[in-house]
């Protein structure tokens, strides 16, 4: 057929590893960083670096399957991923594709053509989804670096469950060529690892990510945009390198987030970590973000939506592997598409394409999509309301009383207190048991994501730093920015983690 063939090996040779299932893919010899031209005095420092697999690599060793049955196994993508390419010439040596969530649909890695992906700890918790594979890799100490795909919140969750670091961007920063689309309108290439340190050195150190327009995503935020956005902060980056003082800073504690279905223990180490910012000199104020209790139901409608739309191209003629028995029916118009269709995704995808279908559907959209479009709108508005900082990207709102005597034009902000950051839980448990979340109805997998995805909505930097809990299980601590707000995201993390 002309397809090359990948060898499709396990990690570890040992069945107890090989249930583990974090990566579909594990190349004899790790993929090496291009070589660096003899002019160039200095070559990046190397160091290895995991690769969720809906994102595209080229190496004949790497196909790149979206855990999905309806991508051939032999597939290798001719283009490799923007990221991919930036991250090799920065010194990554690419040592697997790991696990996901068919297509980054998911919060617990099960939903996978290769089965579920699980933690190499005793009480056999759920690694966090869509990218628990990647998180898997870096919890293990296999890789130091891993990249995940974060929509709704799938490298968060993932690092909350697995007790690591998991870093979104602001939404256009890092390029998402060659990342197969789920939600375009809310994917973001997201970043996990052990520390922050290569993290932060990747995306704001000297060489970093963030500067880097990339012109084959068409979502990537220009070079003038970008330097009117680090114009906004500029003072604010460690002036002169200098670390971002905790001390003076001032964190917002959105009270919407404290919810009946938090866990004690999960509240608790909350408040501890706030506490400890106090202590360190930092300001924690009461926020309110009154659209929070809406924003889940809105991703649920806008992300299946964009997904059943991105997903139509599955069809067995343009993309993904043809049922063949359906395709030699003549009789059979359309039984192709269906056939295809029906055998080569799971159940999971086809639960959320039906969802996008109907909300996108003339009888249903202005009830559904329309009105998820204007709660989106809103979760904005929120965030906006709170952060000190202008979002660069929007004209601040004003409001007028128009039923007063004189004209009052208000600014659109939420009373006196605005903060830096925002300071919650990733998620409202510690890691559930992998055999419970099996058992369960896909919408109590969905309200693992309460805590993610308003951020994802407004497209702003979050990032979950392991936090202490006094009971058995991993949390994670959220910090949530302004839009390109990632620099001091990144120092603050660093300085609470
Ligand atoms: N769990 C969410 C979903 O299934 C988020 C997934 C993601 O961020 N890719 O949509």
């Amino acid at each position: 057929s002309g397809l090359r063939s990948p060898r499709l090996r396990n990690l570890s040779l040992s069945p107890q590893r090989r249930l583990l299932n974090h990566f579909i893919t594990h190349p004899a010899e790790p993929i090496p960083p291009p070589p660096v031209p003899s002019s160039s005095s200095s070559s990046p420092k190397s160091f290895t670096l995991a690769v969720k697999d809906n994102i595209a690599t080229t190496s004949p060793d790497l196909p790149t399957t979206c855990s999905s049955g309806i991508l051939s196994k032999s597939y290798i993508s001719p283009i490799e991923a923007t990221v991919v390419t930036q991250l090799r010439a920065r010194g990554a040596v690419i040592t697997g594709k790991t696990n996901l969530d068919e297509f980054g649909m998911g919060s617990h890695s099960i939903y996978s053509h290769y089965g579920p992906v699980s933690q190499d700890t005793p009480a056999e918790t759920s690694a966090g989804g869509s990218s628990g594979g990647s998180a898997v890799a870096v919890a293990n100490g296999e890789v130091k670096i891993a990249l995940g795909t974060d929509t709704g919140g799938s490298v968060r969750l993932p690092a909350a469950y697995t007790g690591i670091i998991g870093y979104k961007p602001s939404y256009g920063m890092i390029s998402r060529y060659g990342v197969i689309p789920y939600a375009n309108s809310l994917d973001t290439v997201g970043f996990l690892s052990r520390e922050i340190g290569p993290i932060k050195e990747l995306i704001v150190g000297e060489n970093g990510l963030w500067k880097e327009h990339d012109s084959n995503d068409p979502t990537s935020l220009t070079k003038a945009a970008r330097k009117r956005c680090a114009a906004q902060r500029r003072g604010y980056r460690g002036q002169q390198g200098q670390p971002t003082e905790l001390n003076g800073l001032k964190f917002g504690i959105p009270l919407e987030y404290n919810i009946a279905e938090l866990d004690p223990a999960v509240r608790d180490a909350w408040a501890a970590a706030a506490k400890r910012l106090q202590d360190a000199g930092a300001r924690i104020v009461p926020v309110s973000l009154p659209t929070t209790k809406h924003a889940l139901a809105a991703y649920y409608v806008i992300a299946p939506a964009e997904a059943s739309s991105n997903l139509a191209k599955y069809d067995g003629i343009r993309y993904g592997v043809r049922d063949t028995d359906a395709a030699s029916d003549a009789s059979a118009g359309g039984v192709l598409y269906a056939s295809t269709r029906g055998k080569g995704f799971g159940e999971e995808v086809r639960r959320r394409i039906l969802l996008g279908s109907y909300t996108l559907s003339s009888e249903a959209m202005d009830n559904y999509f329309i009105k998820a479009q204007r709660v989106r709108r809103l979760v904005r508005r929120d965030f906006n309301r709170v952060f000190a900082l202008e979002n660069p990207l929007q004209e601040r709102e004003t409001f007028e009383l128009s039923d007063l005597p004189e004209e009052v034009e208000m600014e659109d902000k939420w009373g006196p207190e605005e903060v830096d950051f925002l300071l919650c839980p990733t998620a409202p448990t510690l890691a559930p048991k992998l055999k419970e979340v099996m058992e369960q109805q896909p919408v109590d997998a969905y309200m693992n994501d309460v805590f993610t995805v308003p951020a994802s909505l407004a497209g702003l930097p979050a990032i979950s730093v392991p936090m202490k809990v006094t009971a058995e299980g991993a949390a994670g601590l959220q910090l949530i920015g302004q839009y390109w707000d990632d620099a001091r995201l990144l120092d603050v993390a660093d300085a609470v983690a």
